[in-house]
């Protein structure tokens, strides 16, 4: 059992994990940057130690300020959230190295499931549906040229390194490949040092829907569904919900089965997402984050667990508190994501929280570390809270998160709140009927500058 861990994040998913310890009655050290003094996490924590100026390569990426971190309050685990850290297998061998637990997989996961195109031949092998596309890594611009008449035009050429939606680009047809090729390639090494791309089939109108997985690290695993994150800005989520609007009982349980029997053979330890693109019942993998994930709470809201109590269990060695058979979908959840950004560009807006208060009520979840006289910096990401509603059903989720927007005041700063207020009037939204392309084109005709 831990007594103490220490939280190697920021913002409102630092609070999250905060939250998690001291129900299990485990204290909590929270790390900041010189940025962060005043934020949330660090009056939440039990213990706070700076690490840094504001800079995240000289705070909440160093690491050796996190183990010394460690060190000297006596944390015996880490919990990384997501983002920084949580999928750096360097650190998480560190971590290891000075009997520390690394309250996540093991780096071997993380080394595979972080270079795509050998996370693609594991999936592969543990049969897993993938995206037609290259075997591996394209060298050249003939070979890729080659490999787009092979696989019929339009493709997509990706980034092996890449993360958050940079270093992809699309050849609709012959003519554009050498461009994107060439812009892939250079995109990737600026943003990842490694310029090594792979081809795939570029889908027309998918959906991203991803399956949560969990392990227990000894060859058992199960999965908690699916959440479809098809409404996406630059390959960004923006809204998520589970379950998949557009999903039947029987295909999740087929693709889920699949997906916990992978992790099972590899005995994956802990919160997994296995992410795929869908369009006509067939599901292509796209990548692995191993990871908890920022839309993680429209899961726990349908299945009424605990994701982050759950990876600190077995992160102690514990076995999973659920079978498969324990995990039943009770009603519909959604996800929107508030971030300090002005519309229609979406520019980041750090600054001053003049007012701030909370919707609540029956089937409403919060998860921010804003509060009133809070100042965001602006070194971090623009996330600063996430709004969550269930319901029985679709449509009573979609009632309440009206509702509940109605009520959230966020003054001081521009955020994406009137982006949500507008997309629920939209009868696509309103249906469930919506793919990964949706967004940008709505966006495009109603929000134009
Ligand atoms: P990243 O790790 O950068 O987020 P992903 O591989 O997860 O990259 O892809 C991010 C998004 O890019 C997907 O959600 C989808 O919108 C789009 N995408 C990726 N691969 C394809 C593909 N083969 N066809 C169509 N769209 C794709």
């Amino acid at each position: 059992m831990f007594d103490k861990i220490l939280v190697a994040n920021r913002g409102e998913i630092a609070l999250r994990v905060i939250r998690a310890a001291r129900e299990m009655g485990i204290q909590t050290v929270a790390v900041h940057s010189t940025a962060d003094a005043d934020a949330m996490h660090v009056r939440m924590a039990d213990e706070s130690v700076c690490i840094g100026p504001p800079p995240s390569t000289e705070s909440y990426l160093s690491i050796p300020a996190i183990i010394a971190a460690c060190e000297v309050t006596g944390a015996q685990a880490i919990h990384p959230g997501y983002g920084f850290l949580s999928e750096n297998a360097n650190f998480v061998q560190i971590v290891e190295d000075h009997d520390l637990t690394f309250i996540g997989p093991t780096a071997e996961h993380i080394r595979v499931m972080g270079d795509k195109i050998t996370a693609k031949d594991t999936m592969k092998a543990l049969g897993v549906p993938c995206v037609p596309g290259s075997d591996g890594g394209v060298p050249t611009l003939d070979e890729a040229r080659r490999l787009g008449e092979e696989i019929g035009y339009p493709v997509i050429i990706k980034a092996t390194a890449g993360g958050g939606g940079r270093g992809m680009k699309v050849a609709e047809t012959a003519a554009d490949m050498e461009k994107a090729f060439m812009t892939a390639r250079s995109e990737s090494k600026a943003a990842f040092g490694n310029d090594e791309v792979y081809i795939e089939k570029y889908l027309q109108k998918p959906r991203h829907i991803e399956i949560q997985v969990f392990g227990d690290g000894k060859g058992r695993a199960v999965h908690l569904g699916e959440r479809d994150c098809s409404l996406q800005r630059r390959h960004q989520k923006v809204l998520e919900e589970a379950p998949g609007p557009c999903i039947t009982e029987e295909e999740r349980a087929r693709i889920g089965k699949t997906c916990a029997d992978a992790v099972a053979a590899i005995n994956y330890t802990g919160a997994g997402t296995i992410e795929f693109l869908y369009e006509d019942g067939e599901f292509y993998f796209i990548e692995m984050n191993t990871r908890l994930q920022v839309e993680h709470p429209v899961t726990e809201a349908i299945f009424g667990v605990d994701l982050v109590q759950e990876q600190i269990r077995v992160a102690e060695g514990h076995p999973m508190s659920f079978m498969q058979e324990d995990l039943v979908i009770n009603g519909h959840a959604i996800e929107v994501r508030i971030n300090a950004e002005k519309l229609p560009d979406f520019a980041p807006r750090p600054g001053r929280i003049t007012q701030f208060h909370a919707p609540g009520g029956l089937g409403v979840r919060i998860d921010s570390a804003l509060y009133d006289g809070y100042t965001i910096p602006p070194y971090y990401d623009s996330l600063i809270g996430k709004l969550i509603v269930h319901g029985r059903d679709r449509n009573a989720a979609l009632t309440r998160l009206n509702r509940a927007l109605g009520e959230l005041i966020v003054d001081g700063v521009d955020t994406t709140v009137p982006l949500f207020h507008a997309l629920l009037q939209e009868p696509d939204i309103q249906s469930g009927n919506y793919n990964i392309h949706w967004l940008e084109k709505w966006l495009a005709t109603n929000l134009q500058g």
